[in-house]
């Protein structure tokens, strides 16, 4: 080590917290004092919370590597965390938990992380360029600025000789510099103690039971890792690829410091799944259960709770619309519903907890083709559901199957005769999203004359009110944000292009509405503008009419409408000059010359603002 970065080297100065025998025994005497209740140095409490996602044998090696860097990042205030499993049978570090950084691995004899790895002593920079050891080639990859640098070895009791992982830190956000005090570092140490064995047991599953097994498939994937990075090593001493097993630990993008969300995110209309990953969205299922209550009041088993979420998730295929991220989002939506609308209250737990696997399930092993594609074709599905709601009969039988099955059998808690209504009402609610049923149930909503006549209906006939919940859900795409809208308005619509494709080879002609092409802009605003007028108006107006709750969805729908209508005459989002005669369409009765600076957010905004004044003057005259 260089002198030069010798002082800044604070593990190794007299008022390190690891002292001449390195950076673990002190702390570890500390973290026995703090047990025994001696004067205790800890800032960091950890919370029950944290301890059972730390200890549960449940908690996915993903799921604990966010709670760790929350964790971190919320006690020691730092801009970044990276977490490294240290894998001594290789010489090799692996980086898999990070906040924007694919996982990675390199040899352990690389960088500060390398350093920490096999001296086992903990680090603390000032400024980590100064450091001979400090690797540039991460920060020209990234494009991030190191400056303060924290990185310590996280080792197990059962151990303190070796480390088996590394939390690294970078950039403390209250400092301008972004140095760490030596206070942190006696933070990040607790920390460190807290997680020692949990964090081996998760180590051993991830690098050594999996490469020790040689399951072959793994080993497989593991061989042509070492392959690559033995290339790439020679080619240059940088980062190489991991294998599958650990790139499915994809950097997770966090919502908020703390993991798990809250329930108001979860419950939040803002939610965007498609920012997520799949792992992630899949370990969130579990968690809606929770908030609604279903684990408690239904006696969810907990082995059943964590292997049913993932097997729906495998039971979606990889459609561009029609795949688990819709799941999820009909699912989180009749969350939304559940938690902001008063009437749902009215519902059993029973229900509650089978219209929320109804909406998940809802569409599990779509293949990416509609209804009358199947019976068209004659497809074994149609023959099977004799042309009567294909597919929704296919989703309701295979998410029943998976009840069925003892591994996945989410509804085994229930006494024998509330099984019957899950059941029921899953069946129903899946059956419910066909858009057969679409005008009857507008109509229906149409004829509830006031809030009160709502409540009733639903108290009367409570799957009603579970299938407009499920069926809005599923119509819910465009009345979100519209920078979530159209992502989802692009997956529809490559889907439904790649429908159209497959008829035209077999000599059919697509619907109308699947004939255009990506690129034409003004055909699909045309699309999507008359979607929402006479499909999404049609149900959404009536029943934010009922459930004020629901006017941002309202709101976000005929900002869309707006939107897309500009897309449909400009051809594109964008508009750079609007010629009069467009300022009519788009905003009929505004004077000349009084709009002020039109661009598609504020023509949409004045559309909103019409539209909430027009509700509440009708609301008025009520
Ligand atoms: P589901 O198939 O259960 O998801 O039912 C919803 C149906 O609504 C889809 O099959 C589509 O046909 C239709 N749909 C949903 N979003 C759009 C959209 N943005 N544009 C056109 N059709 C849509
Ligand atoms: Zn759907």
């Amino acid at each position: 080590m260089g002198s030069g970065a010798g002082s800044l080297h604070r593990s190794d100065t007299k008022d390190s917290v690891g002292k001449d025998e390195g950076a673990w025994p002190r702390p570890f005497r500390d973290w026995l004092a703090w047990v025994k209740g001696e004067k205790g140095i800890m800032e960091f409490k950890p919370t029950v919370d944290f301890l059972k996602i730390l200890s549960s044998p449940n908690t996915s090696l993903q799921y604990y590597l966010q709670t760790i860097i929350a964790e971190v990042i919320r006690v020691l205030n730092a801009d970044r965390c990276s977490i490294f499993f240290v894998d001594d049978m290789r010489k090799e570090v692996w980086c898999v938990g990070s906040l924007d950084m694919e996982p990675f691995c390199q040899p352990w004899d690389k960088g500060i992380v390398g350093m920490v790895a096999t001296e086992g002593k903990m680090v603390n920079l000032a400024d980590a360029h100064d450091h001979p050891a400090f690797d540039g080639e991460i920060e020209k990859k990234t494009g991030y600025t190191v400056k303060g640098i924290l990185s310590l070895p996280v080792k197990s009791v059962l151990n303190l000789d070796k480390a088996i992982g590394v939390i690294q830190v970078l950039n403390k956000r209250s400092s301008p510099k972004g140095e760490f005090s030596e206070q942190d570092a006696v933070e990040l140490q607790k920390l460190a103690m807290v997680i020692g064995d949990s964090f081996y047991r998760q180590r051993y599953k991830a690098l050594e039971e999996v490469t020790g097994h040689f399951d072959s498939e793994v080993q497989a994937v593991l061989d042509q890792h070492r392959e690559r990075m033995y290339l790439s090593r020679q080619q240059s001493p940088a980062m190489s690829t991991p294998p599958e097993i650990l790139r499915s630990l994809s950097r997770q993008p966090f919502l908020r410091e703390h993991s798990p969300l809250q329930v108001e995110d979860l419950a939040s209309l803002n939610f965007d799944v498609l920012d997520q990953a799949e792992m992630f969205l899949q370990e969130l299922v579990p968690d809606i259960l929770r908030h609604a209550g279903c684990i408690d009041n239904c006696g969810i088993p907990e082995k059943q709770l964590m292997a049913y979420p993932e097997a729906v998730f495998r039971g979606y295929r990889k459609n561009p619309f029609h795949n688990a991220y819709h799941g999820f989002a009909v699912y989180q939506m009749c969350f939304h519903q559940l938690s902001t609308i008063d009437t749902f209250s009215q519902l059993t737990a029973t229900q509650g907890f089978g219209l929320l696997v109804a909406a998940l399930c809802h569409d599990i092993d779509h293949p990416g083709v509609t209804n009358s594609y199947l019976i068209r074709l004659q497809d074994d599905l149609a023959l099977r559901y004799n042309d009567n709601s294909v597919l929704e009969n296919h989703h309701a039988s295979v998410a029943c199957t998976l009840l069925r099955d003892e591994r996945t059998a989410v509804g085994s808690g229930l006494a024998k005769e509330e099984q019957v209504v899950f059941r029921k009402t899953i069946i129903k609610c899946i059956l419910a999203t066909d858009m057969a049923h679409h005008q009857s149930c507008c109509q229906r909503l149409i004829g509830c004359h006031s809030a009160q006549d709502f409540k009733a209906t639903a108290e009367e006939d409570p799957q009603f009110l579970m299938s407009v919940c499920v069926h809005a859900a599923d119509l819910s795409a465009q009345a979100l944000d519209w920078e979530v809208a159209k992502k989802w308005e692009e997956r529809i619509c490559q889907e439904f292009l790649e429908q159209a494709a497959k008829e035209v080879e077999m000599g059919f002609t697509p619907e109308p509405f699947m004939q255009f092409k990506m690129e034409d802009m003004k055909q699909r605003g045309k699309l999507q503008r008359d979607f929402v007028d006479f499909v999404l108006r049609p149900l959404w107006e009536p029943y934010a009419q009922l459930e004020p709750s629901l006017d941002p969805c309202l709101s976000n729908l005929i900002k869309n409408r707006t939107l897309y209508e500009v897309r449909r005459i400009y051809g594109s989002d964008q508009m750079d000059s609007m010629a009069e005669s467009d300022l009519d369409l788009l905003l009929p009765g505004m004077p000349r010359g009084e709009a002020p600076q039109l661009t598609p957010r504020t023509v949409a905004a004045i559309v909103e603002g019409r539209h909430a004044e027009e509700r509440a003057k009708s609301k008025e005259s009520k």
